[in-house]
């Protein structure tokens, strides 16, 4: 019996191999002293020097030279022979082949999806942190640089800046004078607009986009929140027509007032006549007025509406006598800057001390006396208790 190459077939334990696996006797030199009929359909029938790439053919000549398991060979049209090479111990070697570019080509891609599962971790484990920051607040600023800090550090940009609401934070300082290299719209409710820009270089790859868009759609919502406990606050606390404090706005501010106080109850004079005479929108314009005058006057630090034509302020460290002076001042001032067909628009008031936030509604009570007192006295004045 004689082999693929017409050498004597090898006796003994090469037989055995021959028969499971395509193998090749070669001498140490490479030339070819067998090889069984799996060989030959695994090669074509060609010699392993004419299949094999030049890199490929330096390499088996290593392995002749000391034979080992486990070496990946090359052929000329990109198969992967897996060889293992046993020496036979009469100057031959075994070679023993299997095509194993199947296995090659998922290896390659397994390092591909190992690399792809690694990042989608990363993003999973950003996208918790992003959620776990963003839902800590709902303060409008630290939500703005929290989102530009996490989007910036996430994709390596130099600078992120988002815009909402008529506010501009950004991280880690100013933006750069030229234009970003990106942006993106947040997703806002309530017809609010907010932008997401960001400096760096290179475009976003798809996987950046993706968790880029989904950190702005998690940052939207938390900016939605955050405007929208800020206009509830807001409104819990003020007044809708004249935008002053109304009573829980007051209220919840005199713990912070600097004591001993005066407080001032005031109350528009012959405010019924105006909206007999001029119409209910005139009334609520000049309500709205008299509140801006005082605004502007910033005589009065605080000052609430407390219903319908009569105000309360309250004036920190000032004793009863100055605030009469500083709401006198404030009487001629409104009478002068608001009139309505000539007719100067007047008030009365009644100004008591206020030694505590405790003693608010015997200060309230006082200064109600002495208001009455101004009314009785002909309106237009300001009476102490
Ligand atoms: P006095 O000098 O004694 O205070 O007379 P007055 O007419 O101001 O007093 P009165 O309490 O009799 O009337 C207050 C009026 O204020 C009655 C109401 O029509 C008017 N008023 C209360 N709230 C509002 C408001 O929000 N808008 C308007 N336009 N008028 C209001
Ligand atoms: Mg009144
Ligand atoms: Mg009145």
């Amino acid at each position: 019996m004689t082999g693929a190459v017409g050498v004597p077939v090898v006796p003994g334990w090469k037989a055995a191999f021959r028969d499971v696996d395509a193998a090749v006797v070669v001498d140490r030199a490479g030339g070819e002293l067998d090889r069984n009929p799996r060989a030959d359909a695994l090669t074509g029938g060609l010699r392993l020097a004419e299949l094999l790439t030049d890199e490929s053919c330096t390499k088996l000549d290593r392995v002749l030279a000391a034979p080992r398991t486990g070496v990946e060979l090359i052929t000329v049209d990109g198969a992967v022979l897996d060889v293992a090479a046993v020496d036979a111990g009469d100057g031959s070697v075994l070679l023993v082949l299997r095509d194993v570019s199947r296995y090659a080509a998922a290896a390659a891609k397994l390092a591909v999806v190992t690399d792809q599962l690694s990042r989608r971790n990363r993003d999973l484990s950003t996208l918790y942190e992003v959620s776990a920051q963003l839902s800590s607040t709902l303060n409008l600023a630290e939500l703005g640089e929290a989102t530009c800090q996490l989007i910036g550090e996430y994709i390596g940009a130099c600078t992120v800046t988002v815009e909402v609401d008529g506010h501009r934070y950004s991280w880690p300082g100013h933006p750069p004078a030229g234009p970003a290299s990106g942006s993106l719209p947040l997703p806002m409710a309530h017809g609010a607009a907010g932008v997401l820009r960001w400096w760096r270089t290179g475009e976003l790859d798809a996987s950046e986009r993706r968790l880029t868009s989904l950190i702005a759609g998690r940052a939207a919502v938390g900016f939605d929140n955050a405007i929208l406990h800020a206009t509830v606050e807001r409104q819990a606390d003020h007044d809708a027509l004249t935008g002053l404090l109304n009573r829980a706005g007051l209220l919840r501010l005199l713990p912070t007032v600097a004591y001993p106080a005066a407080l001032v109850l005031l109350d528009l004079d012959h405010f019924k006549q105006v909206n007999d005479r001029h119409g209910h929108d005139t009334g609520d314009h000049v309500l709205v007025r008299v509140a801006g005058t005082f605004r502007a006057m910033r005589s009065t630090e605080i000052l609430a509406r407390w219903g319908g034509e009569e105000f309360v302020s309250v004036l920190p460290a000032t004793t009863v006598d100055d605030a009469v002076i500083a709401m006198d001042r404030a009487r001629r001032r409104i009478s002068s800057a608001i009139q309505i067909e000539g007719e100067p628009v007047t008030f009365s008031a009644g100004v008591a001390s206020l030694d505590s936030a405790e003693e608010f509604e015997q200060a309230v009570a006082a200064a109600d006396d002495a208001l009455y007192r101004a009314k009785t006295a002909g309106r237009d004045r300001i009476e102490p208790a």
